[in-house]
């Protein structure tokens, strides 16, 4: 039973020990600065992300280029075998095996999901990772961090430490005498074996070809081997024919590595033969005598029928990981075996079990969506996590602090449980929302918010507004969220007026995106700042001078990534004479996430706070003197941490207004 405490546990040590992140984080921003060096090697990149996405959309799910695959594998010489899940797959690899008792093998995450080696293990047969990241970890007995860098994680001591424990010498933790150390090892191993096993990057349907990418040239050596290659993949390594595989692995190195094209690209189109004496076949000439092919489906085709197709668009490239805020400070505890971050853990909710995505972090993530625009295929892990966990919600009761939420927000219509302090008021102009967050815990903001809005002349209406229902839609509660959208836009029709403002980006969102029958109602919806830049230009609101002050703009994710709102609250700072506005380096909509949202703030408190820190670091690294923000979420989260001041852009304009 995975409880919110053993979460709790498991994200424990990388928040406690930053130590353990450091390496990860200068490799992450190795190969930030490599893709930043290297992008003008791509001027068409954005048409080879649209030629992708079109490849994916066609061949994930379609079961005519599968059969075609396969027909056109077989004409190839290839032994193909489909696999419906685990056990199917596990068992005939070990039948395939047959006597051999030593296996070599090179990098794939497929074989991580069907639990492979343990299996192969368990019968005697021993099983060698001939990539050094794999290596590394399977000594290690560890999990990667990186689907390309398994071990980028670790530094050169950790590793001199990992082989001097498993050969018992004593290595010096120097990176090349560490790397001649790992080559001679696995070496040794191949040239023993007799089988190698392999994943694919892709498999193509016109050709009936392989191919595998990688930089070592180990897949090389383990394809080359006597007696025969098991090749595992997945259904959605499907391409329509070579053409487009080749535009995925250029698009996957260059996200994975920054570099343009890896050092080896291995198609494998038919098996090793020759006939060149008598015209009589033989298979097995330089290379092994048999390939085989298992592809395994293990929940993919459910999945993709369920509607999760874009799930699986994945290439496998992991830049996903790089920016995201869950994964920058708990590393590899977030994710799946070898599908890691917030697309890993949606994706074990199909290969494996409910279970298996809440102990990988289903809650972990803070639905920034961060992670949509790192992708080349728009792969947004929001969407996911907020759908996987509305199927989860039945098995969610070992997380009393969810359940203490929703149980306040059935009976006191706001997360706190806190009796109504909401006071009514008629208007004519607007309606103002003021969100649970203003009018139970950041109340300054609601305040700041009317006191200008009276200031401006403005008439508006408060309703007794009850919670906007995004906390319930976030952490799964899908219908009680629809029945608090009932009521709220109810109420806002009763007073007869048309436009909504809001203080709070979460609730603006789930009014625009999310609330049924949002359409019919023929509201306009509002921000409070892109309001508030109205009543500016139209001179109802005076900008006076105060106090100098150097100010930074933290981007809510709810505003920005997902409703792209991302000027209007700068153009009010900026015309406020003395404020110096400037920019912190992950900006707009490459904010970075404060870490509050997504129900990660009452769950995690912890992770969100670690967040927090590192919103609050880009803050300090530009100098400036206080944080503005349009969310009171972001605000308590990064007010939290924050040795400089944070406000909402409401009590910062109330001060220089009149
Ligand atoms: S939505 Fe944000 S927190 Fe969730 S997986 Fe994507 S980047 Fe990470
Ligand atoms: S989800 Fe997108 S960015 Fe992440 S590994 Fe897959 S393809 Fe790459």
């Amino acid at each position: 039973m995975v409880t919110e405490e053993y979460l709790k546990n498991k994200i424990n040590e990388p928040l406690k020990n930053k130590e353990k992140l450091i390496a990860l984080r200068k490799a992450f921003k190795t190969t930030r600065d490599r893709q930043n060096e290297n992008r003008i090697l791509f001027p068409d990149l954005d048409s080879r992300k649209e030629r992708l996405k079109k490849s994916r959309e066609y061949s994930i799910g379609n079961k005519e280029l599968l059969s075609q695959a396969i027909k056109n594998f077989e004409k190839n010489g290839f032994k193909v075998f489909i696999a419906k899940d685990n056990d199917d797959a596990v068992n005939y690899i070990i039948n395939e095996i047959g006597e051999e008792k030593l296996v070599v093998k090179s990098k794939s995450n497929v074989t991580k999901e069907i639990c492979l080696h343990e299996k192969l293990e368990e019968k005697g047969i021993e099983v060698i990772e001939t990539d050094l990241g794999d290596y590394i970890i399977q000594l290690s007995n560890g999990k990667p961090a990186h689907p390309t860098g398994p071990a980028c994680h670790l530094s050169r001591y950790d590793i001199a430490k990992i082989f001097s424990d498993a050969f018992q010498i004593n290595l010096e933790p120097d990176p090349l005498t560490l790397t001649k150390f790992g080559r001679e090892k696995i070496r040794n191993y191949i040239e023993k074996a007799k089988v190698g096993i392999t994943g694919a990057n892709a498999i193509c349907a016109e050709e009936g070809a392989a191919i595998i990418i990688n930089n070592e040239g180990n897949i090389n050596l383990v394809q080359m081997r006597e007696k025969k290659h098991i090749i595992v993949t997945s259904i959605d390594k499907l391409y329509p024919n070579i053409e487009e595989a080749i535009n995925m692995l250029k698009l996957c190195t260059y996200y994975a590595t920054g570099a343009p094209i890896t050092s080896y690209v291995e198609i494998i189109a038919g098996i090793s033969k020759t006939a060149d004496i008598e015209k009589m076949l033989f298979k097995g000439m330089q290379g092994p005598g048999e390939v085989i092919l298992v592809i395994v489906d293990n929940g993919r085709t459910e999945a993709i029928e369920k509607g999760y197709k874009n799930l699986f668009y994945c290439i496998g490239c992991g830049n996903c990981l790089l920016d995201c805020p869950v994964y920058y400070v708990v590393g590899n505890e977030y994710g799946y075996k070898g599908y890691l971050g917030g697309r890993g853990t949606s994706a074990s909710y199909f290969l494996d079990s409910p279970d298996t995505a809440l102990e990988n972090g289903l809650y972990f993530c803070t639905t920034c969506n961060s992670c949509e625009l790192s992708c080349p295929v728009d792969i947004g892990n929001s969407e996911y996590s907020e759908r996987i966990r509305e199927e989860v919600t039945s098995i969610e009761k070992n997380f009393p602090t969810h359940r203490k939420i929703i149980e306040n927000i059935k009976k006191s219509k706001n997360p706190f449980g806190e009796k109504s302090k909401n006071e009514t008021k008629k208007g004519t102009d607007i309606v103002y929302f003021r969100g649970c967050m203003a009018l139970y815990r950041e109340k300054d903001i609601k305040d700041s918010t009317m006191k200008i809005l009276e200031r401006a002349g403005v008439s508006y209406a408060l309703i007794e507004e009850v919670c906007c229902g995004s906390v319930a839609l976030r952490t799964g509660e899908k219908e009680l969220a629809k029945e608090l959208a009932k009521e709220n836009l109810e109420k806002i029709k009763q007073t007869g007026v048309s436009t909504v403002i809001f203080s709070c980006a979460g609730c603006l969102r789930t009014f625009l995106k999310d609330y049924p029958n949002f359409e019919e109602s023929q509201l306009k919806l509002l921000h409070s700042s892109q309001y508030f830049l109205k009543l500016i230009k139209e001179g109802k609101l005076k900008i006076k001078d105060g106090n100098k002050i150097k100010l930074t703009f933290h981007d809510p994710c709810h505003m920005g990534r997902h409703l792209k709102i991302y000027e209007e609250p700068r153009d009010i700072l900026k015309v406020i004479p003395n404020i110096e506005l400037v920019e912190m380096k992950r900006t707009k909509e490459n904010s970075r996430c404060c870490g509050a949202g997504g129900g990660v703030k009452s769950l995690f408190g912890e992770l969100a706070i670690a967040m927090a820190r590192e919103r609050v670091k880009d803050a300090i690294e530009v100098e400036a003197e206080a944080i503005i923000s349009t969310c009171p979420f972001c605000k308590r989260n990064l007010k939290d941490v924050s040795e400089i001041d944070v406000s909402d852009l409401s009590e910062i304009l109330l001060k220089y207004s009149e």
